[in-house]
């Protein structure tokens, strides 16, 4: 049996004409940029998040790039960021000039302990940006205390978890301005790169829709030194279509997830992922941990399973932040998840036998020793 990690032929089993459709109807439309279907798209968004407004951006990267850049943030200002995180959200914060500081993880959640939040905070404290990893949402509750308590603004980077909740409230709701991603294996993955960025707050998704056409609002007319970042319409009507079906991929993923934390309960040292309190997680990754990562992650390819490592090494740890002098050990949690997590097959469409087989064959691992 061979089993991929991710295969876009189960995830689009079922829309396959629907997307011939829409990428037909872009074509034959003649609008490829700014168009119909990208309005509609941040429209539909936007209710699905139960956010006023929506811009749609190039990648996940310029979301949030953009939309620290609209806040007005500058040089001196201060960042906290998570430790474990994938490095975009950091490249971003770093490219637009601010001081990164890191915090470190919550080992059951993989998302930032908010109970290090306070120790962090100096009088340049002006942002936090929550990344809710693997498709749960960090402790929000206790973040958006904690920004209340210090006037900071909250950037949510929802890249993993479209459709999440906390307490009832959507993922990329919470923020004054949040990001996410549509990069194919997402939740919701375009046939590209794709972002967006959602709030509440009008002027600052204006500022945005400038910001990712050159700074310009009218045609030939430019207020401010913007860049080029915008949902092309072919993206956007394949989002469209995906966004129909998002709810029930989600529900699916979290059936996935049900299935291996009942089967893989009591293996070896393994350590299954939680949904915490007030948490509806969407399983972007089904992370487990162990101390013998390597040598499963080995055996599994073996016996014809794809799996990954989210992340092997953490943004503190990578040469491109060589310059702020990290060390090993100054991110311990964070460290430990790289050494020690592994992502399993999980996405719409992967059959329950094979769902059987991943469990039965991780079993033999471990019975094996
Ligand atoms: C995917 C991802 C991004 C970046 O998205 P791109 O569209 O690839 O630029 C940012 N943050 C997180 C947490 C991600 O998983």
């Amino acid at each position: 049996m061979h089993i991929p990690f991710f295969s876009f032929a189960a995830v689009h089993a079922d829309i396959q004409e629907q997307l011939t459709g829409a990428l037909d109807k872009v074509l034959r439309s003649g609008v490829f940029v700014l168009g119909d279907e990208l309005s509609h798209f941040e429209k539909a968004f936007s209710d699905f998040c139960r956010v006023n407004y929506a811009a749609g951006v190039g990648s996940g990267f310029d979301a949030l790039f953009l939309s620290l850049k609209a806040l007005g943030l500058s040089n001196n200002d201060e960042i906290i960021v998570p430790a474990h995180t994938f490095v975009a959200s950091w490249h971003a914060a770093q490219q637009v000039g601010l001081k990164l500081v890191p915090v470190d993880a919550n080992l059951a959640t993989f998302n930032l302990n908010a109970g290090l939040l306070e120790s962090l905070v100096t009088s340049k404290t002006k942002a936090i940006m929550p990344v809710h990893m693997y498709g749960q949402t960090c402790e929000m509750d206790l973040v958006l205390d904690f920004c209340k308590k210090y006037n900071l603004y909250c950037i949510e980077d929802f890249a993993q978890a479209h459709g999440a909740k906390f307490n009832g409230m959507v993922a990329g709701s919470m923020g004054q301005v949040n990001a996410t991603s549509f990069y194919p294996v997402k939740n919701l993955g375009a046939l590209g790169d794709g972002g967006m960025v959602t709030s509440n707050d009008e002027q600052l998704i204006n500022k945005i829709r400038s910001l990712r056409n050159y700074g310009s609002t009218e045609k030939y007319l430019f207020d401010e030194v913007g860049i080029n970042s915008r949902l092309d319409e072919i993206q956007a009507a394949i989002l469209n279509v995906k966004l129909l079906s998002l709810e029930k991929d989600n529900e699916q993923r979290r059936e996935i997830a049900a299935n291996y934390i009942a089967g893989l309960k009591g293996i070896g040292d393994i350590i299954l992922p939680i949904e915490a309190s007030g948490c509806h997680h969407v399983y972007h990754l089904f992370v487990i941990r162990t101390a013998y990562r390597d040598r499963l992650k080995e055996y599994l390819q073996t016996q014809g399973i794809e799996t990954m490592i989210h992340y092997p090494v953490p943004p503190h740890l990578q040469r491109a932040y060589a310059d702020l002098g990290y060390k090993k050990g100054d991110y311990p949690i964070a460290e430990k998840i790289a050494d020690e997590c592994l992502s399993l097959p999980c996405y719409p469409g992967l059959p329950l036998e094979s769902q059987e087989y991943v469990v039965e064959k991780t079993r033999e691992f471990f019975e094996k020793g």
